[in-house]
């Protein structure tokens, strides 16, 4: 099967392969490997992916080689002019990138445009490098001695993102890689792969010189390719937990500097003081919104007694009412929900329920099986809310990934506390509560790299860092803020001296001292 660039139809089934976009262009594919790319809300193929083989994967990472010479080489002050270029771009057409998402994710479009907001964010960050780069400086350390930092590049550094953000993922990373110098091979998900090649295209009109933004279609072997290649100096990764764990053992086996973020199975504690409504409110934004596509998503409510019945009968009510359809939106306007990613995700979530109802919880919604007038062959998952779930079953262990909801009751605070800290993931959590002593002892102690306090989804804003703990996040480096500047540059300290002929002091064999 011949392969092409972003827009040659596909002879065989007439759908347009997107191809890599490397050297400052498409670049078709000849590896006669392709995936499908599905619109979930109608459950057609609106394109293939290509799919790298190794010498595609070669011309990627050399054509990036050859990207970082150049760039590395632009002053601070050229690349500065790049990086507002581009923010100025993606702030203009920032919509045709929102149908992008939407076209290949099925996400609401102006969920989307949140997703787009947020990694605008880390973008507006970048365009400050030079004041974030900047080393410091100590004169006199001894005598006729300074010492100074400087911040350097590491080169050739890899991206590896998931489906569910397409563009905000790979945005927590390339806006800082490409400030400081170094240049991007970005692997996006196979299953919505477009928004990367958009972007990298923005970039181009940027003025971002060729190379320095490559995209490298592919699965396994495109991201085996980067975990072994000499010439790749980092990976970047984010995924589910299992995918994580082998790209930090991996890359970190090939000497590569590696952040590998993971799943999570986020818990909101609801303490009894708290307002039922404000919660219900927020429990549903968060469980639901993206169709529970999200890593912050709260899959599980930890409910103090006495509030639990009121709170589900509160959430139950909200759920009934959303309105479930094509992300795109239509003559009825835009849905609260769209679909889930692919027929095969959908029906895992639903397997996850079904466990639930097997280990004896409670469905008080039931999602499974719901189908959309005029979209009947979409990937359909309605809201689910699940109650008594024992916190053995693999449907409240796992992350499920899916507009489901389980509540677990508990009779105190420290219950919560202990349930919450006893997962393997530690991605976020949030307390909800007004007694302001509670908070700050459930910040204190809990085991969780991202704390909301009365807020559901405590997604961190650029300038400081994302990143959760345990089976969430593996290495010691979260994505962007002051972390993602470190991570993607080396130190160098120098310690410099320009020696005073009449103050030398000659021979002396000593360890120097001050
Ligand atoms: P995934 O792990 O299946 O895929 C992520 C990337 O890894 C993709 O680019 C994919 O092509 C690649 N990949 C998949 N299998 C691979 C293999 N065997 N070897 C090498 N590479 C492989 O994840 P997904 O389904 O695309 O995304 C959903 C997951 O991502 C969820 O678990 C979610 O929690 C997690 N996620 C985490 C965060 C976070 O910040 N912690 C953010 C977003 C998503």
């Amino acid at each position: 099967m011949a392969t092409h660039g972003n827009s040659t139809p596909l002879d065989t089934d007439s759908v347009p392969i997107v191809g890599h976009w490397i050297d400052g262009n498409h670049a078709p594919s000849h590896s006669g490997r392709t995936a499908p790319i599905h619109n979930p809300a109608t459950g057609a193929v609106t394109a293939h992916v290509a799919l790298a083989d190794d010498g595609e994967i070669a011309a990627a990472i050399a054509s990036a080689q050859r990207g970082f010479e150049t760039w590395s080489g632009y002053s601070i002050s050229k690349r500065q002019t790049v990086l507002f270029a581009f923010r100025e771009l993606l702030n203009a057409r920032k919509s045709e990138l929102a149908d992008i998402i939407t076209a290949e994710h099925g996400k609401v479009t102006s969920d989307a445009l949140g997703e787009i907001a947020r990694g605008q964010e880390v973008v507006d960050l970048a365009t400050g490098f030079p004041q974030l780069l900047k080393g410091g400086y100590s004169e006199n350390v001894s005598t006729g001695i300074d010492v100074y930092s400087i911040k350097q590049p590491l080169g050739v550094v890899g991206v590896i993102s998931p489906f569910n953000f397409p563009a905000m993922v790979p945005m927590w990373f390339f806006p800082i890689a490409i400030a400081a110098g170094n240049a991007v091979v970005m692997k996006p998900s196979e299953k919505d792969p477009s928004a990367s090649i958009w972007l990298a295209q923005l970039w181009k009109e940027a003025g971002l010189p060729d190379g320095v933004f490559t995209v490298l279609q592919g699965d396994k072997l495109a991201v085996d390719g980067l975990l072994e290649s000499p010439i790749v100096q980092s990976i970047s990764f984010v995924g589910s937990t299992p995918i994580a764990q082998y790209i930090y053992e991996t890359a970190a086996r090939n000497g590569k500097r590696v952040q590998a973020l993971g799943g999570a199975k986020n818990h909101m504690l609801v303490l009894p003081d708290a307002d039922l409504d404000l919660v219900a409110d927020q429990a549903v934004n968060a469980g639901y919104g993206a169709a529970g596509e999200r890593c912050m998503a709260i899959s599980v409510v930890v409910a103090v007694e006495p509030v639990a019945d009121e709170l589900i009968a509160k959430i139950a009510d909200r759920i009934r009412n959303l309105k479930i359809g094509n992300g795109a939106g239509g003559t009825d306007g835009e849905p609260d929900m769209g679909p889930l990613i692919t027929d095969v995700h959908r029906d895992k979530v639903s397997s996850y329920v079904d466990i639930a109802e097997a280990d004896g919880a409670t469905i008080v919604v039931d999602g499974r099986g719901l189908t959309v007038d005029g979209h009947e062959d979409g990937f359909w998952f309605g809201p689910t809310l699940i109650d008594d779930i024992p916190t053995t079953s693999r449907a409240y262990q796992e992350e499920i990934f899916g507009p489901v909801l389980s509540i677990v009751r508990v009779t105190t605070f420290q219950e919560g506390l202990d349930l919450i800290n006893s997962g393997m993931f530690g991605n976020g959590t949030a307390i909800f509560t007004n007694d302001g002593g509670a908070a700050r002892r459930f910040q204190n102690e809990v085991q969780v790299g991202m704390i909301g306090i009365n807020v559901p989804i405590p997604v961190p804003v650029a300038y400081h860092s994302f990143g959760g703990w345990k089976a969430s996040l593996f290495g010691d480096a979260k994505a962007y803020g002051a972390q993602g500047f470190n991570f993607f540059t080396r130190e160098k300290a120098v310690t410099s001296r320009w020696l005073d002929p009449a103050k030398h002091g000659g021979i002396n064999l000593g360890f120097p001292q001050n």
